[in-house]
């Protein structure tokens, strides 16, 4: 039982020198360069498979992997390429699992890799780490270290550009100025990822305070993209929204993320619960229904629904760093289709929006010392009350349906 942590930056951004500085906080570190040595060393199952794709060519005198000659291939030849990823990748996932499984239990597992490229990959680790630095600085950098800059700049033109990376990253470090400025970041970072191991060892999720409203983040969807992702890697591709305020452009709210989970039925919810406990997504098994609400959309239309409608699984975060409430809802209960339809409305009616805020203003102002979330949740509920026909002539002039 450890988490995962990619740490990830284009070449001279200063992954090693982020790297080093968790491992001093007592981060184990995989080196993903020797990996990927290990997993083609002569006499691998990796070194049989490439010399079957790619021919006898590419294998030296001696049975070692001719690396030159096997470069020559595939930076020539995208397709080659690919090939060749097909056959190491895993086996250094594979082998990454295995390390993963030997270390302690409680520990940050870093591996640092500058090749993480898709979000399916990033989605992989409980958490991955961005490390950037300008171009320029990296290049003096680069040259420092030995590397003539037309070489420094051809590598950097090969990577994944910095904008691209960050929507891989759930967390992205500033190494363009002095190591003090970057050891100062790496500090909170370490807390941040001690307490996520310690939270995901026990199975419980993070500490959360009260209701605190933040002007809307430009970077909720991106986040909540990652997150989907990560809950696709732990359950597989089974539908997951985004939900709640922080899917509504333009909305303060609360810094909490909100993801619906939609499931055949409850015994799939307790099939995913592990899963999603390893994940990251630890299960909150207090909470196992929504709050059953009189409301006029209801299962067949306008009848009444049965308490048992309202149950749901209820999952939040380890990390410390970013608060989670994952719903997992069958498919068609009521609020399953509610929170869909309720997101939906906040996002066409700006008025409706307005109307949210002016509730979650005042409530913060009464219940934002409270440790829990129940009297904001009550204020809530009756919004929910009031606003109700207003929902549903909304929804029958645009003909809502919940996709
Ligand atoms: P990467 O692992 O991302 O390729 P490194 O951590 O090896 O990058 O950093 C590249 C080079 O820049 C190294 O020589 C390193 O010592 C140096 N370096 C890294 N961070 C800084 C910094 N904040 N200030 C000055 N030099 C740095």
């Amino acid at each position: 039982m450890s988490i995962t942590v990619a740490v990830t930056g284009g070449i001279g951004a200063g992954k090693s020198t982020v790297t080093a500085l968790l491992a001093e906080r007592g981060a184990v570190v995989v080196d993903s360069d020797r990996l990927a040595r290990e997993v083609v060393g002569s006499g691998t199952p990796g070194l049989a498979a490439i010399a079957e794709r790619f021919g006898t060519g590419v294998i030296s005198a001696d049975g070692s992997l001719d690396r030159p000659a096997l470069a020559a291939i595939v930076f020539a030849d995208p397709v080659s390429r690919k090939a060749l990823e097909g056959i190491t990748h895993p086996l250094i996932r594979a082998r990454f699992a295995q390390l993963q499984a030997d270390a302690p239990v409680g520990s940050v597992v870093v591996n640092d890799i500058p090749l993480l490229t898709t979000a399916d990959a990033a989605a992989a680790f409980h958490l991955v780490i961005g490390v950037g630095a300008p171009e320029d600085v990296r290049i003096r950098r680069l040259v420092g270290r030995g590397l003539a800059a037309a070489d420094a700049r051809a590598r950097i033109a090969a990577q994944i550009d910095d904008e691209a990376r960050q929507a891989l990253c759930d967390v992205w470090v500033d190494n363009g100025a002095t190591p003090e400025h970057t050891r100062g970041q790496a500090l909170p970072l370490w807390s941040r990822l001690a307490g996520f191991a310690a939270n995901h060892r026990a199975g419980r999720a993070a500490a959360r305070g009260g209701p605190v409203l933040v002007p809307y983040d430009p970077q909720w969807p991106a986040t909540a993209r990652r997150l989907i992702a990560r809950v696709h890697a732990a359950v597989g591709d089974h539908r997951v929204d985004h939900i709640g305020s922080t899917a509504v452009p333009g909305l303060a709210s609360k810094d909490v993320i909100d993801l619906q989970l939609t499931v055949a039925d409850l015994a799939q919810a307790e099939v995913f619960a592990p899963l999603l406990t390893a994940a990251g997504f630890p299960r909150l098994p207090d909470y196992t229904r929504d709050t059953p609400h009189d409301f006029r959309y209801d299962r067949d239309g306008h009848h009444e629904t049965h308490p048992d409608d309202w149950r749901k699984a209820f999952h939040a975060n380890s990390d410390p760093g970013q608060s989670i409430n994952l719903h997992l809802r069958v498919r068609d209960s009521p609020n399953w289709a509610w929170s869909l339809r309720f997101r939906d409305w906040l996002r066409s009616d700006a008025g409706a929006r307005s109307d949210y805020l002016a509730l979650k203003e005042q409530t913060e102002l009464v219940h934002g010392q409270d440790a829990g979330v129940d009297g904001y949740a009550d204020a809530k509920e009756d919004f929910l009350a009031r606003s109700d026909a207003r929902i549903g002539a909304w929804a029958d002039s645009v003909g809502w349906s919940p996709g």
